[in-house]
């Protein structure tokens, strides 16, 4: 699903946010990125989420490497192939939540219409079903990380990358969503997580330990 091949990304300015890091992940798989703020984990998701591209060496996603694609292919890889879920939500203020879900397929060519049908399905598929009208000031921090979640699976992304999708979110609602990304996992999405928590980290079947833009473990 994902290759980097002695990958390098260095920021204008000089910071060497990644060096060197090699890395295979197959589809289907549930991977954990941990390590220290500022060890270059958000800058590797940005770069397995085509959001960025590498100063040297290679990325694939799911067959295709980043460098050969243009502006377009690269957004039409994105929208197609890969659903995103940040810390903090970034979910559209005022906006109920099945129209936030319904967000997620604008570009997917469907009417509004089915959009809300195939946003109503996605939040019932969180446990969230009850909650199509609210806004997000009218949910718990772990509802909105949940309306989120819908929001970046509604598509049926091959690929789910989460950055700390628990930070904002006290133990209890952290554990909830990871045990929602537990299940999307077991319906054959590969998903990759950041996280820098010990306890979410050691409920991860595989982890990958970042450490000055190394791959250390
Ligand atoms: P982490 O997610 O582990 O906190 P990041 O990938 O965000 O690490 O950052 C790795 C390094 O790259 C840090 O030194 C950070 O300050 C730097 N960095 C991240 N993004 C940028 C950017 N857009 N421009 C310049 N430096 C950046
Ligand atoms: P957080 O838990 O991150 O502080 P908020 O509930 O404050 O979340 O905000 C979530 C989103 O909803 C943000 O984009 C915020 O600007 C927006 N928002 C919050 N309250 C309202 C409101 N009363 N009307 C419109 N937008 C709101």
């Amino acid at each position: 699903m994902i290759t980097l091949e002695r990958v390098g990304k260095t920021y204008p300015g000089g910071v060497e946010a990644l060096r060197e890091v090699s890395l295979t992940i197959d589809p289907g798989e549930l991977v954990g990125v941990v390590g220290p703020s500022g060890s270059g984990k958000s800058t590797m998701l940005h770069l397995i989420g085509a959001l960025e591209l590498p100063t040297t060496g290679t990325v694939t996603i799911a067959g295709n490497d980043l460098s050969q694609l243009s502006d377009n292919r690269l957004a039409a890889l994105r929208g197609r192939t890969i659903g995103f879920v940040f810390q903090q939500f970034h979910l559209a203020g005022g906006v109920p939540a099945v129209d936030n879900v319904a967000d997620g397929l604008l570009y997917a060519g469907i009417g509004l219409r089915e959009r809300r049908r195939r946003a109503g399905n996605a939040l019932e598929r969180v446990g969230m079903g009850h909650r199509l009208t609210h806004r997000p000031h009218q949910l718990s921090g772990g509802e909105k990380q949940r309306v989120a979640i819908a929001r970046a699976v509604v598509g049926d992304p091959k690929l789910l990358l989460a950055d700390e999708p628990t930070g904002n979110l006290d133990s209890a609602s952290g554990a909830e969503v990871m045990d929602l990304l537990r299940e999307l996992h077991s319906g054959g999405t590969t998903i990759v997580v950041i996280t820098h928590d010990r306890d979410i980290a050691a409920g991860l079947h595989r982890r990958v330990y970042v450490r000055d833009g190394r791959v250390t473990a």
